[in-house]
C-alpha cells in the first residue's frame, strides 16, 4: 500500500521541519531532536505514513545525538539509496512506504548486524508501549 501524496499534500500534513527534512532529505541539528535521548519502550513510525519502523528494543545510545538503532522493526527492509552528497559515500535509508527521507546507515554499529540506523527524529513518530 504505497501513501503517494504531492509535495502541495505533504506540505499540509506536516510542520515545517517534517517536511524539510522528510520530504526534501534535509537532517536535524545533532542533539536537538526530540527522540535521541528517549529510551521509553514502544514503536517508532514514519510520521508522514504511519508504517512502523523502529522498536525501542533495537535502539541504542550511539552518541551521535540522533537516534540510532541496530536493525529495523521485524523484517522490515528500508529502501536504500547511496548517497554521494557533501564529498561522503553514505546509504540513505527511506521509508519502503512512502519514501520519507529517514536518516542513514553506517557499518559502525553494535552486534549483532554491525550496522548503524542514523534517523532524524523529526522524520519519526514514537508511540509508547501500553
Ligand atoms: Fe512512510
Amino acid at each position: 500500500m504505497a501513501e503517494e501524496k504531492t509535495d502541495e499534500q505533504w506540505k499540509e500534513k506536516l510542520t515545517e521541519d517534517q517536511y524539510r527534512v522528510a520530504r526534501c532529505g534535509g537532517t536535524e541539528a545533532p542533539f536537538s531532536g526530540e527522540y535521541y535521548a528517549n529510551h521509553e519502550e514502544g514503536v517508532y513510525h514514519c510520521v508522514c505514513c504511519g508504517l512502523p519502523l523502529f522498536s525501542s528494543q533495537e535502539k541504542y545510545d550511539s552518541g551521535s545525538g540522533w537516534p540510532s538503532y541496530w536493525k529495523p522493526i521485524d523484517d522490515l527492509k528500508l529502501e536504500e539509496i547511496r548517497d554521494t552528497s557533501h564529498g561522503m559515500i553514505r546509504v540513505e535509508v527511506r521509508c519502503p512506504q512512502c519514501h520519507a527521507h529517514l536518516g542513514h546507515v553506517f557499518e559502525d554499529g553494535p552486534p549483532p548486524t554491525g550496522l548503524r540506523y542514523c534517523i532524524n527524529s523529526v522524520s519519526l513518530d514514537f508511540k509508547k508501549q501500553d
